[in-house]
């Protein structure tokens, strides 16, 4: 209904995206077309595995038998995989799918075993010596894999990986963990202030929803190599609440704060006029061999694998942009070359368009584009097509 409040909830990373540049975080509820990635999929393969391994049905097998762990996992994984490979190509813009990555997941997905081997009290354990007895007894202490944790006004929701009974030298339960599975990068020292948040939120949401809970502790479990950071302070549900009430979504933008940090890894450059402002004025550093731009594209080869585009610069702070006289020859390969010849076909007129090509190799005079480019009509977006 228009002029209506939707009601919307907010999320660990959702949070975090309005912290880092509210207007991140806006362009990301206008259904804008989504950006597939390597990462964020073989993450997902690797939590909905250890998810369905917590879930796994051993009615039937002995409880002496060993050697089924290693082979159930790979299957688990091997489906799980394929699923996202399915939706990795289904997602509007994407890459170019890493098949070799799955070795990476494997051991990802063994990573987060051990940690829970250790939780259980089983220390330097390989997968095949592992019992159908004792992985029921690490089923027993998983509590709760998969959930989706909301405060009791909807406002504030969350994807719980594991819930864990917190086992003593002698087995005994002192408390809870909560997990979430990371397989990023492990901080060098301490856990990074936005994942100690995320955390926290976990935690505490879980304290609130459960209020006879004994002590709870909220840990980041980093499967690349089995280590675990602990995230400690203070309460932050008022703090999510605050966040909340300031992320009401409204028909016009939210304010955008472009930095290096918040816009290196932003998929909605494409509809952000604020960046290259903050470019042109020097207010954001341009550095690296993978840099972005807007440009004209001056002419084409006739497949469109070359062609000579212009830079172009802001002229206001609306992403109304103008010729810079700066021209590069660019070669198209990939999904890049796929995508400008469907731009190609959709508007042949392309000299009167404007284009973002992101991530843009300018390591040599020609420019290279591939598999890892976003190639997108220019397409500031000034006002959500959405109602409120
Ligand atoms: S490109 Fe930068 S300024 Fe624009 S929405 Fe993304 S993070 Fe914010």
């Amino acid at each position: 209904m228009a002029g209506a409040q939707r009601t919307h909830s907010l999320s660990p990373s959702s949070w975090n995206n309005f912290e880092a540049c509210p207007r991140k975080f806006w362009l990301s509820r206008q259904r804008l077309p989504r950006k597939a990635g390597m990462a964020a999929s073989l993450g997902t393969a690797v939590h909905d595995s250890v998810e369905d391994l917590c879930n796994l049905d051993l009615t039937g097998k002995s409880d002496e038998e060993t050697g089924w762990l290693p082979t159930t996992a790979k299957s688990i994984l091997t489906r799980q995989w394929n699923d996202e490979r399915e939706k990795f190509f289904k997602t509007p813009r994407h890459p170019k799918w890493k098949e070799e990555e799955f070795a990476g997941a494997q051991k990802q997905l063994i990573g987060a075993l051990n940690i829970l081997f250790k939780k259980a009290g089983y220390k330097q354990v390989s997968l095949s010596s592992i019992s159908v007895a004792q992985w029921k007894d690490i089923q027993e202490m998983v509590l709760a894999a998969e959930g989706t944790l909301r405060s009791s006004c909807g406002r504030l929701m969350g994807r719980l990986d594991l819930l864990i009974a917190d086992r003593d030298e002698e087995g005994n339960t002192v408390g809870w963990i909560v997990a979430d599975l990371k397989t990023g990068r492990p901080p060098d020292g301490e856990i990074y202030e936005t994942v100690s948040r995320q955390l926290r939120l976990y935690r505490d949401l879980v304290m609130a929803n459960n209020p006879n809970h004994p002590k709870i502790t909220s840990e980041g479990w980093y499967t690349k190599n089995s280590s675990v950071y602990v995230a400690e302070g203070p309460n932050v549900i008022a703090d999510a609440m605050e966040a909340w009430e300031a992320s009401r979504l409204t028909p016009e933008p939210f304010e955008a704060t472009p930095s290096s940090e918040a816009c290196g890894f932003c998929e909605w450059k494409a509809w952000c006029p604020a960046w290259p402002v903050a470019r042109a004025s020097g207010k954001m550093e341009s550095y690296g061999t993978f840099r972005d731009y807007v440009v004209k594209i001056i002419n084409l080869d006739d497949d469109c694998s070359v062609g000579l585009v212009e830079i172009m610069g802001p002229e206001d702070d609306n992403g109304k942009m103008g010729p810079t006289g700066q021209r590069h020859g660019v070669v198209f390969a990939g999904y890049a070359l796929e995508n400008i010849r469907k731009l190609n076909d959709y508007a042949p007129d392309y000299e009167n368009e404007l284009y973002f090509f992101g991530s843009v190799n300018v390591g040599s005079k020609t420019w290279k584009m591939g598999d890892w480019c976003d190639v997108l009509p220019w397409n500031p977006l000034l006002r959500s097509t959405r109602d409120y």
